[in-house]
């Protein structure tokens, strides 16, 4: 789980991603970094451990950039080291990429590309997305370039001016390649108010403000700016511009979305008088769970094949850390005071594990 951020518009975006960082410090903590456009070209910063090692590296720094993104990390492919942080860059230095999830046929990928002389510095899942992508890039511009007959066959320099439409017809084909999980944020060389985007499986989300527009993990990141927030959905990828959001389907049908405003507050997810997030959490556990339950009688009760308020069914609890720790807690007073039959999973292997579902199984992310 890590966590990433988007920025485009008139301010400077640097700050303000590294702000959103900061509400999404829960979704990893191994590492942060950035990269922003600035006049055509592309940077790139990161440090290991917290963010604030990163605000620190960056303090008075003044970044005149308008189009940021950012990561926080919770390393699944890879040490916890600088190098194996997001942003990764492919082998052009045409474009930075954050990514949030795991591509399962990564291996297969790397090694393609190794074939064809391309190389990796980093042990993560995701560079391989950056290097094909940037593959892909130059082929597609070098396929166009040869059937207009107006160019030299050679390979191109990483001085190339892509197109956004040219950018989102190469995600469009890359994404469909890659097997597993992600949020993706992307910005490229030449293109300086554009980040792309694509999710599969992982949490995404758009924020439209005035003159400006985000894209993040979830929406607190982006509370204190827009409370106009639509959910990317599987499968769709697009463009965020300062004054323009583009959304496509897989099929590149042109998606209208529908902006929901959040009602709730940003003190509602704020540290508020609490020493810490847990001790938080652990105050507002009881009110939590009534508030979980009104909602599944609310939305879903009739939805679910199951009765869960008669106890009809076996529970699976998957969670990892801590909340491993809670659900063995609740497993001994589900199974002692409902007899209700519980399993306890790790979430991070549930999905290898082949489990025995049946619509007598109610499962608890
Ligand atoms: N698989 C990526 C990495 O290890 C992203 C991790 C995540 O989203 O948790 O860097």
């Amino acid at each position: 789980m890590c966590g990433i951020v988007g920025y485009t518009g008139e301010k400077l975006g640097v700050p303000i991603v590294l702000d959103c960082l900061k509400r999404l410090e829960y979704r990893g903590y191994d590492s942060a970094g950035v990269a922003y456009l600035d006049c055509g070209n592309l940077f790139v910063k990161k440090q290991v451990g917290k963010l604030e090692n990163l605000n620190t590296y960056l303090k008075n720094k003044i970044i005149p950039s308008s189009c940021a993104l950012g990561h926080t990390r919770w390393a699944t492919h890879g040490e916890p080291n600088k190098t194996n942080a997001h942003p990764h860059i492919d082998n052009d230095n045409i474009l930075a990429l954050v990514h949030n999830g795991i591509i399962e046929n990564f291996v297969n990928l790397k090694n393609d590309l190794l074939k064809k002389d391309f190389y990796f510095n980093t042990e993560t899942d995701t560079e391989v997305i950056a290097v094909l992508l940037g593959a892909e890039l130059q082929n597609f511009i070098k396929n166009e370039q040869n059937s207009a007959q107006n160019c030299v066959h050679n390979t191109l320099h990483s001085t190339c001016n892509f197109t956004k439409k040219q950018v989102l017809r190469v995600l469009q084909k890359v994404v469909s390649l890659l097997d597993g999980a992600y949020a993706l944020a992307i910005v490229v060389k030449g293109l300086d108010d554009c980040i792309f985007f694509a999710k599969n499986k992982s949490p995404l989300i758009l924020g439209k403000g005035c003159g400006q527009n985000f894209l993040a993990s979830d929406s607190s990141a982006i509370l204190p700016y827009t409370n106009e927030i639509y959910s990317v959905k599987d499968g769709e990828f697009g463009c965020i511009q300062k004054e323009k959001i583009t959304i496509f389907d897989a099929d590149f049908n042109s998606v209208k979305p529908h902006f929901e405003t959040l009602q709730i507050k940003l003190e509602q997810i704020m540290l508020g008088d609490y020493a810490h997030f847990m001790h938080k959490e652990i105050e507002q556990g009881a009110s939590s769970v009534v508030d979980s339950l009104n909602r599944l009688k609310g939305v879903w009760a009739n939805k679910l094949p199951i009765n869960i308020f008669e106890g009809d069914f076996n529970l699976h609890i998957t969670a990892c850390g801590t909340a491993l720790h809670a659900g063995r807690i609740a497993k001994y007073l589900i199974e002692n005071q409902l007899k209700i039959p519980v399993q306890l999973d790790y979430a991070s292997e549930f999905r290898y594990k082949k489990p025995l579902i049946n619509n007598k199984v109610f499962v608890c992310f």
